[in-house]
């Protein structure tokens, strides 16, 4: 659902993303992980075209990313997003935080909207919360929020950029749960974490990631046990 091919991402002189190939297929669970600064980031947001790439290809759902493209808005409405940051609209319920994208681009009503984003929240465990601002949840229930506003446009993949790293540790095992069931569900998933226990339950491959290239990629098990290159290694040292 996601190709990747020879990607180049430049920010002035300095070149964030260097000849990336990565492709996502359906179903398919990837935890993306490597040092501050190797390019996580950017490219999952390459793969969202909130940044336009230098050179190379990105296909989404069948669609090649280009900067002529007349809308970009019908690729992104397919892929969801979400932050470290929860960027919930605060002056909006739980509830209708879910349900602006879907009546706004989806163009659904705003009961049917309203059905699904119930549904959504219950999904997560979060119903109970529906008629609350953001500001009166927890961290980690603004974090399931968000998830469930990405998933009630019902993308066919989800991008998650470090979504539990600004949250209190009591906080981050609700989202990853959260995660972990969106994944058994069956959910196109690219999730940059440093959380090892969730790429060892879910990822179906680790691509670790450093100075802006892919330096190695496999499967969980292998890469916590025998990671091939010296730079996973010391990585791993670092946050294990
Ligand atoms: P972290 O783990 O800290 O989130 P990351 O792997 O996500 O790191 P990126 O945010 O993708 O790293 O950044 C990759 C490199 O590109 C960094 O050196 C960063 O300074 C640079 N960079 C990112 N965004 C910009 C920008 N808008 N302008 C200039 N440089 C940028
Ligand atoms: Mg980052």
């Amino acid at each position: 659902i996601v190709a990747v091919e020879g990607l180049v991402k430049r920010f002035g002189h300095f070149t964030a993303l260097n000849d990336i190939n990565l492709s996502v297929t359906t179903g398919e669970k990837i935890v993306l992980c490597g040092p501050s600064g190797s390019g996580k980031s950017t490219l999952i947001r390459c793969i969202n075209h909130i940044e336009k790439h230098d050179a190379g290809r990105i296909v989404v759902d069948g669609v090649e990313l280009t900067d002529r493209m007349a809308d970009i808005n019908s690729v992104r409405r397919e892929v969801g997003m979400v932050f470290q940051s929860f960027n919930l609209f605060p002056h909006l319920s739980v509830v209708e935080n879910c349900m602006l994208a879907p009546m706004k681009v989806r163009g659904l009503s705003r009961a049917e909207a309203h059905e699904r984003a119930i549904g959504v929240l219950r999904k997560v465990r979060i119903h109970d919360q529906a008629t609350k601002y953001p500001g009166q949840l927890s961290g980690g229930q603004q974090q399931r929020v968000a998830i469930a506003r990405a998933l009630c446009m019902q993308p066919k993949i989800m991008l998650f950029d470090e979504p539990t790293s600004a949250l209190d540790p009591e906080m981050v095992k609700e989202v990853l749960d959260t995660m972990v069931e969106l994944a058994r569900d069956g959910m196109t998933m690219v999730c940059v974490t440093h959380e090892m226990g969730f790429a060892r339950e879910i990822a179906d491959r680790v691509v670790f990631m450093d100075r802006g290239a892919i330096v190695e990629e496999a499967d969980p098990e292998t890469f916590f046990r025998a990671p091939s290159t010296e730079r996973a290694r010391d990585f791993l040292g670092q946050i294990i």
